[in-house]
C-alpha cells in the first residue's frame, strides 16, 4: 500500500503535504487551511526568549528565533519528515522564504554575514544525497541578502581512543565532531546558524563552541522548528 501511495505522490504532487487535500492552483505545498494552521512560534523578541534562555550559560547567543513549534505529531512533523527523509526539498525553500520574509520585516537580521548551516557528516549526505539545510538556507540568505556558506563549519566522528577498548565497545557510538576549516573567515562576523530542531541544543551548542574559536564574532540561530 506504502508504494502504491508513493507512485500517487509522484504523479500528482499537488496535494497539501499534511493534510494530503488537493492543491488549488494558487496553493503551494500546503493549503490554505493547514498553512493558517502552522503552530507558529510567537515570540518577537529575538534577544529574550525561550530558546536563547536554554542556551544561558552554556553558549553566547546573539539572537535566536524558530518558525514553528515541533510536537510529537502534527503538521510541524510531518513537513520535516517529507524534508528530510522524502526527498521533498521544496519545503525548505518554502520555509525559507516565508521565514527570511518575517526576519527581514523584523529589521533586526540585516547585519548577517554568513548563513551557516549544522553540517551532515559526510557518511549520512552520501545516503541521503543532500542536506536538509541547503533549500531553506539558500532561500533565508536571498531574503536576509547575505551570503549562504555550508562549506566551512564541517563535521566528522572520532574514533583514535575506541581502538584501545576491548572489542565489544568498538562498536559503541562514534563520538561526532565540528570543525571549521577557516578560522580567519569568521573572524568579525556576525553568523546566522541554522538547523531543522531545536530539541536540547547540544549539536548547536557544539558548532557554536567551534564557530567561536574565531576571533570577535557573534552567533544567532533560526531554526525551522523548536520542541518546547
Ligand atoms: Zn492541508
Amino acid at each position: 500500500m506504502r508504494f502504491i501511495k508513493d507512485l500517487f505522490y509522484l504523479f500528482f504532487p499537488n496535494i497539501c503535504v499534511t493534510c494530503e487535500s488537493s492543491l488549488v492552483p494558487s496553493e503551494k505545498m500546503i493549503c490554505t487551511h493547514c498553512r493558517h494552521d502552522l503552530p507558529m512560534v510567537p515570540y518577537p523578541d529575538f534577544k529574550n526568549n525561550k530558546i536563547i534562555a536554554s542556551f544561558s550559560g552554556r553558549v553566547p547567543i546573539n539572537m535566536a528565533t524558530s518558525f514553528l513549534f515541533y510536537r510529537k505529531e502534527g503538521k510541524t512533523k510531518r513537513l520535516i519528515h517529507s524534508l528530510k527523509y522524502k526527498g521533498n526539498q521544496k519545503i525548505g525553500a518554502f520555509f525559507g522564504d516565508w521565514f527570511g520574509f518575517q526576519l527581514k520585516q523584523s529589521g533586526q537580521f540585516n547585519n548577517i554575514d554568513y548563513i551557516i548551516p549544522v553540517p551532515l557528516h559526510p557518511k549520512k549526505l552520501k545516503t541521503r544525497g543532500y542536506n536538509q539545510l541547503t533549500t531553506f538556507g539558500i532561500a533565508l540568505a536571498k531574503q536576509l541578502n547575505t551570503t549562504y556558506k555550508p562549506t566551512v563549519l564541517i563535521r566528522t566522528s572520532s574514533a583514535t581512543t575506541q581502538t584501545f577498548k576491548q572489542r565489544f565497545e568498538r562498536f559503541s557510538k562514534l563520538k561526532t565532531t565540528f570543525h571549521i576549516t577557516d578560522t580567519e573567515i569568521f573572524s568579525n562576523k556576525h553568523i546566522l546558524l541554522i538547523d531543522d530542531v531545536i530539541t536540547t541544543g547540544a549539536t548547536l551548542e557544539a558548532c557554536c563552541k567551534e564557530i567561536l574559536k574565531s576571533e570577535n564574532n557573534t552567533i544567532s540561530i533560526a531554526t525551522i522548528a523548536y520542541t518546547e
